[in-house]
């Protein structure tokens, strides 16, 4: 049974493209209808295989956007000179079919049984997976206390605006813009830091469980600042998105 399920999970299959939203002039949401699809975790990915005419195929992974229960759908930010994202956001249109595999990942996943609270720190397209927590937190009507810090380079960057800027109670959703910041901005101007960090945490005694997620320049700072701030380490959760980071 189990043997079945992995083998199923492991599987090349063909999705059907059913919708492309506009997140941002760079990133569209991408949602999938996939057969049988033996549903996921929030902050599992999946991976994507794209072969051209002279049967030259790349692969890339991205995470789920979508909580569990919702239908699947993936948040690309098109990388202007990549292989891949740029057909994702550009040339992609529902109808079209899309070769993946998965659910993928067991480890940077949260349950409302894992519980809180949960200090979430996202840099760009990070903000992904821990979007899927997000929903699944509110449609499993989970309380845990949620602070999502969220490094985008500016306003126009930030991805699912609309739903963070109206968070569910018990979710605090901090914004840092790094490049630019419109005229009368009161969030914060500056990378993702000691300091900021410290700002944002939970009162001293509080070890939130932690999910950083980004470029991996962004992990990597975050991850380090935790880490020298004596964090336990079973408490930090890292996914690195292997892309230059910008935030
Ligand atoms: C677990 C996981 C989840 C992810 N989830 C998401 C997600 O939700 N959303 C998302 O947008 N991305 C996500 N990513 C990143 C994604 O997988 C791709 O890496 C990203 O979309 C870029 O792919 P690309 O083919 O467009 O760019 P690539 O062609 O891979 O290029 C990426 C960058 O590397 C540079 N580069 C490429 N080759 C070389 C070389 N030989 N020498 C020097 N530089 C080079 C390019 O110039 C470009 O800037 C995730 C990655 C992982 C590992």
């Amino acid at each position: 049974m189990a043997g079945t399920a992995l083998r199923g999970r492991l599987t090349w299959q063909i999705a059907k493209v059913t919708a492309v939203a506009v997140e941002t002039a760079s990133v569209r949401t991408i949602t999938l209808d996939v057969p049988g699809w033996p549903g996921h975790q929030a902050g599992q990915h999946v991976d994507i295989r794209l072969t051209d005419e002279d049967g030259y195929v790349a692969e890339r992974s991205y995470s789920i956007a979508s909580a569990p229960g919702e239908p699947v759908a993936i948040t690309v930010e098109r990388l202007d000179d990549g292989e891949v994202s740029p057909y994702l956001t550009d040339e992609l249109r529902a109808g079209d079919d899309l070769e993946l595999r998965g659910p993928i990942g067991g480890y940077f996943v949260w349950e409302p049984d894992d519980g809180g609270p949960l200090l979430l720190l996202a840099g760009g397209s990070g903000v992904v997976p821990l979007r899927s927590i997000l929903r699944h937190r509110e449609r499993t009507r989970s309380n845990v206390p949620v602070r999502l810090l969220y490094a985008s380079r500016t306003l126009d960057d930030v991805i699912y605006r609309g739903e963070l800027d109206q968070p569910a109670v018990g979710v605090e959703v901090v914004y840092t813009l790094t490049r630019h910041q419109p005229p009368g901005w009161t969030g914060y101007a500056r990378r993702v830091d000691a300091a900021l960090l410290a700002e944002v945490a939970w009162a001293a005694g509080v070890m939130p469980l932690a999910y950083a997620c980004g470029p991996t320049s962004f992990v990597e700072a975050v991850s380090q600042v935790l880490v020298h701030s004596s964090y336990p380490p079973e408490r930090v959760k890292t996914e690195r998105f292997g892309t230059a980071g910008g935030t």
